[in-house]
């Protein structure tokens, strides 16, 4: 047992993103200049952030029997990822359709979660020793909302940290925020699952003291540049984000920090230092395209926080 693991209970999926010069209308066929496709989802984002930030990962997902889910396999061979509860599914893995218009950088998209969707809660158990063996879970929520609860119930009742990163915001029931020792919504999230609007730091800790009272131990509320806002029963703090570069791409920051805070908790540091470690791993990831390939490498990481 490694009692350092992470263990992500999340989503793959393959992003398949188009770039084009303007969104086709209804009924339309254009013809637009570039095509990527790469490896997506939030929890296989999260699970690589974590990995090249130090962490030893597992991942639990499904995936298809097919050449995305070969995408996600040869990723997770490439940086170190446990997959021993990675399962096949009989139905194709999941993929999202990013349409983005280059000039206004609007987008439309389209997800499919298939493979990973079908993740069964014997599939969560049968991860049990896994989980009793890792100091942090964390999940989002683009699997069902039954194996997010129980997954994040198994592992508190084993006394295993959760973090749950309520990514993309949808309505939870009182009691799952209960199993929840970190919860990370950025302003948007936090906005839609408190009903507080978050612009300034004020209102980040008024929408921080909503999770407490719903008994989260740990509010993390990120703000883009702004970086991000901490409270617990203890203490609250502002952490500023860190410079490092310009600005390439924004997407796939919010996983680059869960990925970078899981790490820096399961080493030990400090709530605040944690969630410094988890902007300083996203402000680097903000300098490079792409998401999954954004995600910084610990040595990087250091140098920053120097
Ligand atoms: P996304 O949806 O684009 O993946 P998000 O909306 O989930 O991101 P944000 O709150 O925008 O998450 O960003 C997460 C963290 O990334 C912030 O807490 C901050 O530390 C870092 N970050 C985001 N934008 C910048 C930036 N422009 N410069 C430096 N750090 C940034």
């Amino acid at each position: 047992m490694n009692h350092n693991r992470i263990t992500v209970l999340g989503s793959f999926v393959a992003d398949l993103a188009f770039r084009v010069d303007r969104l086709p209308a209804r009924g339309e066929t254009i013809l637009g200049p570039s095509f990527v496709l790469g490896p997506g989802g939030k929890g296989s984002n999260q699970a690589v952030a974590a990995a090249r930030s130090g962490g030893h990962v597992s991942f639990i997902t499904k995936l298809g029997r097919d050449p995305f889910g070969d995408i996600a396999r040869k990723l997770y061979a490439d940086e170190g990822i446990d997959t021993g509860h990675v399962y096949e599914a009989t139905v194709p893995t999941g993929a999202a359709a990013i349409l983005i218009d280059a000039a206004s950088g609007d987008n439309a998209i389209i997800v499919v979660p298939g493979a990973c969707f079908t993740i069964t809660t014997d599939e969560v158990d049968a991860a049990r020793e896994l989980i009793a063996g890792s100091s942090v879970l964390m999940a989002q929520l683009e699997l069902p909302l039954e194996i997010v609860e129980h997954g994040l119930a198994l592992a508190r009742s084993l006394g295993v940290a959760t973090i749950l990163n309520p990514a993309p915001a949808a309505a939870l029931p009182e009691h799952l925020y209960q199993l929840a020792d970190y919860i990370t919504p950025n302003e948007s999230e936090a906005e839609a699952l408190t009903g507080v609007a978050v612009v300034t730091l004020a209102d980040a800790e008024r929408a921080a003291d909503v999770f407490l009272a719903r008994g989260v131990k740990n509010a993390i509320i990120t703000l883009g540049a702004q970086g991000a806002f901490v409270k617990n029963a203890t203490m609250s703090a502002h952490v500023v984000a860190l410079d490092a570069g310009a600005v390439v791409e924004t997407t796939g920051a919010g996983d680059a920090f869960n990925g970078g805070l899981a790490v820096a908790l399961t080493e030990g540091l400090p709530l605040e230092a944690a969630v410094r470690f988890g902007c300083a791993t996203a402000a680097i990831s903000v300098t490079r395209p792409g998401t999954a390939p954004s995600m910084p490498h610990r040595a990087e990481i250091d140098c920053l926080l120097a």
